[in-house]
């Protein structure tokens, strides 16, 4: 029996078992993780144990919103395509993101139009038609959270804003609003600052997830890397061998993809990959429950180019809501100890919203890593990144960098495959003795669950 795709507790990560070195959640600054290294022999092999063998077009590997996308964009293109997905869909960052789905704005609040603010631009607008059902991917049913997300600034970095709002980077896609048409958290009389609507938008990343995955439910199989291995093949390809009580097999196929997020970098060094090599980018988040009767979707700028806090709101499935609080409040506070996270998060909400009573609510921190491609002294990469794997013949590595990109990766993975001549092939169905993964559970549902 399949899973029923909702609210499913989250299984034991595995990849605590598979993984060969630590991530060190509280440092600061970003890490290089697991630089690829030559597999050990024991590890990549051709295998002399006769195996059934079952053959896919491409076998992706992680189903976040990188592999689940990527699976979409395949079947349609007529792909025989398989997701393997080792703890539950959505892990580590997907479910764990805010959710926004933006056009860059952010990035260009320091005036100038990078790689970032171009490519992501016409991502709203994207995934508008998608929510509509008229994109490449179908994605109604998918919850949208909220139509807009602000920006307001403090009185003091109001006129900063101003200016670089009415410049060309930003036109057509922020309005000043006031009045009857701020958010309603802002609507009092003490709230002093300015405020912008951005085009972006904020989904409800669980009921994502579960939409791209219910159509391909078949497709989607959970993979425990006890019983699983690669193997290098005479003809120099890669492929997983599976084996387990009910079957020994060789899942063979034209292209394995990486999509495991922070996994990718142990994958690839079990396959003896050279490249890419993979950085961590570590936040701790801060969670808080509580009365409140307003949701929220906004960043508030301070002093700096990146947002002091950025708030979204989530449902905690019993009523009551979380503000899930990022930006610079998150990135500094992958350093400090949740107590002292805690103290600094309750400082701001006091300095930011002194209208909201938080006297009752209930705090909690989730550290978490940005999983990325490597890029030269730790910057922030801007842009979705697929490439061939170093040493490999036939597997690339993936990452999204942002879930608003994770079209423009499925896109770049095709533009690979097909410059490869790799075409859609078998069309049997394909059948792995291995049974569906549940559905990550969110983090604000998982840290309160038994309040
Ligand atoms: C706190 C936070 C907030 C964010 N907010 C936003 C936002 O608002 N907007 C935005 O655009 N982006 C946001 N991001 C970035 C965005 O979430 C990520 O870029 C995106 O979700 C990455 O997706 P992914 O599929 O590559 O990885 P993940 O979501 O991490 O998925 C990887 C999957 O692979 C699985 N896996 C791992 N190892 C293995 C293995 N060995 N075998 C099989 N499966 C494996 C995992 O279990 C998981 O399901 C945010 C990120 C964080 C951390």
């Amino acid at each position: 029996m399949p899973p029923d795709w909702g609210s499913i507790p989250r299984p034991v990560d595995s990849r605590k078992r598979f993984c060969t070195k630590r991530y060190n959640p509280r440092k600061c600054s970003p890490q290089e993780v697991d630089t690829p290294m030559p597999a050990s022999p024991d590890t990549v092999h051709s295998d002399a144990q006769p195996r059934e063998k079952i053959a896919a077009d491409i076998t992706i590997i992680g189903g976040g919103i990188a592999g689940l996308w990527l699976l979409q964009r395949l079947c349609t293109l007529g792909y025989n395509a398989i997701l393997l997905e080792n703890t539950a869909l959505g892990s580590d960052q997907s479910v764990a993101s805010q959710g926004m789905i933006h056009g860059g704005i952010k990035y260009t609040l320091s005036g100038l139009l990078t790689g970032a603010s171009q490519a992501i631009a016409d991502m709203p607008d994207y995934w508008r038609k998608c929510l509509q059902g008229e994109g490449e991917v179908d994605l109604r049913g998918c919850k949208l959270l909220s139509e807009h997300f602000y920006l307001w600034s403090s009185a003091s970095t109001t006129s900063r804003l101003s200016t670089f709002f009415a410049s060309k980077a930003t036109r057509g896609r922020v309005d000043k609003v006031s009045g009857k048409q701020l958010p309603t958290l802002l609507q009092v009389p003490e709230f002093k600052g300015s405020v912008y609507k951005l085009v972006d938008m904020v989904l409800d990343v669980p009921s994502l997830v579960r939409q791209l995955a219910a159509p391909l439910q078949s497709r989607i199989f959970q993979i425990d890397w006890q019983s699983a291995q690669f193997q290098r093949q005479p003809d120099g390809n890669h492929a997983i061998a599976i084996d387990n009580d009910a079957q020994n097999l060789l899942l063979t196929s034209s292209a394995i993809v990486l999509t495991a997020g922070l996994g990718n970098g142990p994958l690839l060094q079990q396959l003896g990959a050279s490249s890419p090599a993979m950085q961590t980018r570590p936040l701790q988040q801060v969670l808080v429950k509580h009365r409140h009767p307003h949701g929220f979707y906004g960043h508030c700028l301070g002093g700096e180019t990146t947002p002091r806090v950025t708030i979204s709101s989530h449902d905690c499935g019993d009523g009551s809501q979380v503000w899930y609080l990022g930006g610079s409040l998150a990135e500094k506070g992958a350093s400090q100890s949740s107590a002292e996270l805690i103290r600094c998060a309750q400082q701001e909400m006091r300095e930011l919203l002194p209208w909201v009573d938080l006297g009752d609510a209930q705090w909690a921190t989730l550290p978490v890593e940005r999983a990325e491609p490597r890029q030269g002294n730790f910057a922030r990469p801007d842009q979705a990144f697929a490439a061939w794997a170093g040493n490999c013949k036939n597997v690339i590595a993936a990452w999204p960098t942002k879930l608003t990109l994770a079209p423009n990766l499925a896109s770049q993975i095709v533009d690979l495959l097909t410059k490869k001549d790799i075409v859609p092939q078998s069309s049997s169905p394909i059948i792995l003795p291995l049974k569906a993964p549940a559905i990550a559970v969110p983090p604000w549902q998982r840290l309160f669950g038994d309040s």
